[in-house]
């Protein structure tokens, strides 16, 4: 057994010079206010440096230290050596004929994620991916049939909002302005990487940096419960459950996640979630994605309409939307008519989402990205899928 040696003390920042050591320097990009604080504090300096910091990124979209003129030299020559304002790379950006805009990002280790704005009246809707790839693999998702890679640093998450912001900045309107929104409803399970993505909620609704209202930042999730449980003690936003069915044992295939945490408990939680809030009109969002015959017939909007008898929470429908390798069809506009309709006569809201950004592949589950996938799910995906095509082809 090798000795423990103490460790040499660590060098302060006056003693370290690029000979000795290679500084890891730190993103700011993805630090909350209150890690903003901590972290000027850190190094020695005052902490209403972090307002001006927080200022120049999120609200110039200035990566450069050298063009903060509020700071002086020394401070900007001193965060030079220590810092960075880093957000992930633009590979491509897609307009659809809808006007829907889709950023192909690339992250550490190669793998791209998706964000995508939808443009509405006079909303714009920025929906933003929190992992790269997913491990819940809900059957009727494309981002789960391409694996799980990792989560995304909150620099990655909130640096979606940064490029977007930039973009429209950069062709002359405020970012205020376009982005109006932010929807944690692209690649991943945002309650799977809690930190981070507490972290990048807390930035878009900091007045020093995005001002969203916690009522224009949703959260949406597949119901991981533990983690729903703990989310009210650190940020208060919208939230909206994956939910695509009304009884556990239909769940259990669309969403797996649920055979560890079913219906009851995961409403029990998010009910829970929104009793804590102090804004007493705040509603839950369900989110229900009508598949042809497997979810969307009129039983199934009866038994969604009895769970959610005393629910408070509007209903917003999801037609199906196919990606390749699916084995699932968008239902009918009849049965999707006629599912609407029994909710809205049983009293509750109920909204169809209407599909956005096909022609690019920016709708809701079409984000696939280009993860490099650690759990082989990917593959054995393709494997399945081709041996059905093979059975389907072949002669009798
Ligand atoms: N992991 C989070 C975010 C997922 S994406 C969650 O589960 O909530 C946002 C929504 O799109 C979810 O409700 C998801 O179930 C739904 N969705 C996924 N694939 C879809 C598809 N192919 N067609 C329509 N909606 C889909």
């Amino acid at each position: 057994m090798s000795e423990l040696k103490p460790k040499p003390p660590l060098a302060t920042t006056e003693e370290l010079t690029e000979e000795t050591v290679e500084v890891v320097k730190t993103n700011l990009m993805g630090l909350s206010p209150v890690q903003m604080k901590e972290y000027f504090e850190s190094i020695g300096e005052k902490s209403f440096r972090a307002t001006q910091l927080l200022k120049w990124i999120h609200q110039q979209g200035v990566s450069s230290f050298e063009e903060m003129t509020n700071l002086s030299k020394p401070l900007r020559e001193k965060l030079e050596k220590l810092a960075e304002i880093k957000a992930p790379e633009v590979v491509s950006d897609h307009l659809s004929i809808d006007g829907t805009r889709k950023w192909v990002i690339r992250v550490e280790g190669g793998s791209c994620i998706e964000a995508v704005l939808i443009p509405e009246g006079g909303r714009g809707t920025l929906c933003v991916s929190s992992q790269v790839g997913c491990s819940l693999d809900c059957s009727f998702c494309s981002t789960g049939k391409q694996g799980f890679n990792r989560d995304l640093t909150s620099s990655e998450i909130i640096g979606q909002v940064w490029i977007a912001a930039k973009f429209y900045d950069s062709m002359g309107a405020t970012q205020r302005r376009v982005i109006t929104n932010v929807v944690m409803m692209g690649m991943g399970e945002p309650l799977m990487n809690f930190d981070n993505v507490v972290a990048a909620m807390q930035l878009m609704m900091d007045d020093n940096a995005y001002g969203l209202s916690k009522r224009r930042v949703t959260l949406s999730t597949a119901g991981v419960v533990p983690k729903l449980d703990k989310l009210a003690d650190h940020v208060d936003v919208s939230l909206a459950i994956s939910l695509h069915a009304a009884e556990d044992e239909l769940r259990n295939e669309l969403v797996p996640i649920n055979r560890k945490y079913p219906i009851a408990k995961l409403m029990e939680s998010a009910q829970a979630y929104i009793a804590r809030m102090p804004d007493l009109r705040r509603k839950l969002t369900i989110e229900y994605t009508l598949i042809d015959q497997v979810n969307d017939r009129p039983e199934h909007a009866e038994k969604l309409a009895k769970l959610l008898a005393d629910v408070p929470c509007k209903i917003n429908l999801i037609p199906f939307n196919p990606f390749p390798l699916s084995d699932y069809q968008r239902s009918s506009g009849n049965a999707i008519k006629k599912f609407q309709d029994i909710l809205i006569q049983s009293g509750f809201t109920a909204t169809v989402r209407t599909t956005r950004g096909e022609d690019i592949d920016a709708a809701c589950g079409q984000l696939a990205g280009a993860v490099n996938d650690l759990t082989r799910r990917s593959q054995r995906y393709r494997d399945r899928a081709e041996s059905v095509l093979k059975v389907v082809e072949a002669p009798n």
